[in-house]
């Protein structure tokens, strides 16, 4: 049966009718298993407004009762874990384990958020000047909306919304049209948990509604995840509006591996964080650059890995890896293996011939592979593939893996495997990436740090979740107060001169 998606608008799903939808697809059979609508100017509105109205009434909702409502929620979200993957699965394609995966990640943001009432706590000096005491308090900013990526449909919503909404902010949600379930069930789950209506909504879209977004008067600010050309375009955009703004984009991460490393430690990093959810891991290790004198037997280490690895569909327990997202991206991933030979590389694993284990012909398949010999100038290095393919990028020695790095316009993570302490620190004082990995080829942040890149792979000034993300969703006011004893009122009169301390 095919389902139907549509928004979710002011506590309750949106009945209107739609001007556009989008087809979703099951990508392990290739086909349409349903429409999705597509939000214009008026549903966005709709939601905005439903946001702006909600705003007073929890902004002003006390702390307690607010982390109240967050802890219904997280207790929903992970009883309700196994459907979230199951849904993530069917759309996006990714095994179940690692669907998983993803909504546990997402959780941690939630059980952080639940500690807000720490991390709302502003300053306090008393008697700044005789008689006068001086503070801050952190307030939330209003109307604020995320525009997340296809590759993790819960988890970086959730990078966004429970801080967010445990600041006081209303939240207005466009995920990937790609795989848009996962956010309407959460919107569900906020509502049995007794969040007030408006406080978050959903509006499914493209562009059209992006757009409408960044340019509506009433959002305050805008965190986007997703792909550099567009994160740089949702910076400058929402920025022109007036808006705060934070645009985390694209990827190439880098796993340095040094001759010393432990090479059945750096084989199963490598497949692991090269091929996990398909490469479609903003995270995920895209280049090697490997010291020449261990690369051989580093490639053939990661050849009888990938060997033994089993492609096929989400929801059979077999599958490690499952297909891409769409034929049009399999086909794009599949077209670098053709122009990195054509470029001078050596195609030492061919994903195209890889098994898949039980899937349908029509699905959006493409195995594990590994370029060799891959040089900086050549396309399947410049550009992010977002694919299972590796680039290995062959190098004399440390000091060439380092100008390698940070050669490269992108800076989200990279990884250094190497057995020798002094390496790995100097490592990770140069290296110009927002997040670095000693011998951990995935160094995603937990939800108490804050996740983001530098270079490309950032616009704007603050990470997501963590403090930075408290940061990001709040604005911060300094009272300076005086309140005089019983019956006393200070001595001076009137003073035209500017108050100074005394
Ligand atoms: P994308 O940039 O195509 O889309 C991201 C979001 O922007 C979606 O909601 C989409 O509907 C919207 N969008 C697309 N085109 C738009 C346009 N022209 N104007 C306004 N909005 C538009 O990215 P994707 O393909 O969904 O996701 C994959 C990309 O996301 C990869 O580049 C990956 O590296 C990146 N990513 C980055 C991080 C990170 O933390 N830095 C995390 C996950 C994914």
């Amino acid at each position: 049966m095919s389902k139907h998606v549509t928004h979710w608008i002011g506590g309750a799903a949106h009945e209107g009718p739609a001007q556009r939808r989008g087809d979703i697809y099951n990508p392990a059979s290739g086909q349409v298993t349903g429409t999705v609508d597509l939000a214009g100017p008026r549903e966005v509105d709709a939601a905005v407004t439903a946001a702006r109205e909600a705003f007073p009434g929890w902004r002003d909702t006390s702390l307690s009762k607010r982390v109240q409502i967050l802890f219904r929620f997280r207790e929903l979200l992970n009883g309700n874990k196994e459907r979230l993957a199951e849904l993530i699965s069917a759309e996006h394609g990714k095994v179940l384990s690692d669907a998983l995966g993803e909504v546990s990640r997402g959780l941690d943001v939630v059980d952080f958020a639940c500690g807000i009432p720490h991390l709302l706590k502003g300053g306090y000096s008393e008697n700044v000047s005789t008689g006068v005491d001086s503070y801050s308090i952190m307030q939330p900013l209003g109307v604020v909306t995320g525009v997340t990526p296809f590759n993790f449909p819960a988890m970086v919503p959730m990078w966004m919304f429970p801080v967010a909404i445990a600041c006081g902010n209303t939240f207005v949600l466009k995920p990937s049209e790609k795989d848009p379930s996962a956010a309407v069930v959460m919107a569900e789950l906020w509502a049995e948990a007794g969040l007030p209506d408006g406080v978050f909504s959903v509006v499914h879209g493209d562009r059209t509604a992006v757009d409408a977004l960044l340019e509506h008067p009433d959002v305050a600010a805008v965190s986007f995840v997703g792909s550099t050309p567009i994160a740089r375009y949702i910076y400058r955009t929402a920025a022109e509006h007036g808006k705060r703004v934070q645009a985390l984009g694209g990827a190439k991460n880098h796993m340095v591996v040094l001759p010393d490393a432990d090479l059945d430690l750096a084989a199963d990093a490598a497949v692991s964080a090269g091929f996990g959810s398909a490469g479609e891991r903003c995270m995920a290790i895209s280049a090697l650059a490997v010291v020449d004198s261990v690369a051989d037997e580093l490639v053939e280490r990661i050849r009888e890995r990938v060997a033994r690895l089993r492609v096929g569909p989400g929801d059979d327990d077999r599958s490690e890896m499952g297909p891409l997202v769409t034929r049009e991206h399999r086909d794009k991933v599949a077209s670098y293996l053709e122009s990195g030979v054509r470029e001078g590389a050596t195609l030492a694993i061919d994903g195209r011939m890889h098994p898949v284990l039980g899937g349908d012909p029509d699905g959006f398949w493409l195995g594990p592979s590994l370029l060799d010999h891959v040089g900086p100038e050549m396309s399947c290095y410049g550009d992010e593939i977002f694919g299972p393919v590796l680039s290995m990028v062959r190098v004399g020695d440390y000091d060439e893996a380092v100008k390698l790095v940070n050669g490269n316009p992108y800076g989200n993570g990279t990884a250094i495997f190497t057995n020798d302490g002094g390496a790995a620190r100097r490592f990770q004082n140069e290296i110009e990436v927002g997040m670095v990995g000693i011998n951990v080829p995935i160094p995603v942040p937990m939800a108490y740090y804050s996740f983001g890149g530098w270079k490309q792979s950032l616009f704007g000034d603050s990470h997501a979740h963590g403090t930075e993300g408290v940061h990001f969703y709040t604005r911060t006011k300094a009272v300076t107060a005086r309140w005089t004893d019983p019956g006393q009122r200070p001595e001076g009169g009137v003073d035209l001169g500017f108050p100074t301390n005394g």
